[in-house]
């Protein structure tokens, strides 16, 4: 058994030795089968964890604007379940983002405690405002659209 190993371990280094461009070409083929598996593998990584992907996004802008600090997937894991996998200013459930309370673009920094999870929505309207002054013209939104103002036929203007 060991020797008919040996055999053919030997036999292939002749053949590997005889066709050198052979060789090489199968390498090169056998990388580019592992690449693409390896690509298969991630992507559907990526589209099993989109709020891993959203993380490291972040976390490359934030390093790319040069700003302070950096959380880690499982930082973020925990603020989600913390808010109960809502949006910390609307209280949706779906899709969440790194909310920055302070803005990066403000002198934010990127560490845990200053991201919220937000809703795709919250977190555009948000823009570069602080959280309290996002706070503040949500609150004021909800004084004048109250339930008590609007027509049931007006129900449209709640659901913005
Ligand atoms: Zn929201």
């Amino acid at each position: 058994m060991r020797r008919n190993a040996e055999k053919a371990r030997a036999g292939m280094q002749r053949w590997r030795l005889a066709h050198p461009d052979e060789h090489r070409a199968e390498g090169r083929a056998r990388y580019a089968r592992h690449k693409e598996r390896l690509k298969t593998q991630i992507a559907a990584y990526h589209r099993a964890n989109p709020d891993l992907v959203r993380a490291k996004r972040e976390k490359h802008r934030a390093l790319r604007i040069g700003a302070e600090g950096f959380f880690t997937a499982r930082e973020w894991r925990e603020l989600v379940a913390l808010y109960e996998h809502a949006c910390a200013y609307c209280g949706a459930i779906g899709p969440l983002e790194q909310d920055h309370c302070l803005p990066l673009t403000r002198g934010g920094t990127n560490f845990i405690d200053n991201i919220l999870p937000a809703c795709r929505s919250c977190n555009a309207r948000k823009h570069t405002m602080t959280e309290e002054e996002f706070r503040a013209r949500l609150a004021l939104e909800d004084a004048i659209v109250t339930p008590s103002t609007v027509e049931s036929s007006d129900q449209s203007l709640l659901a913005g």
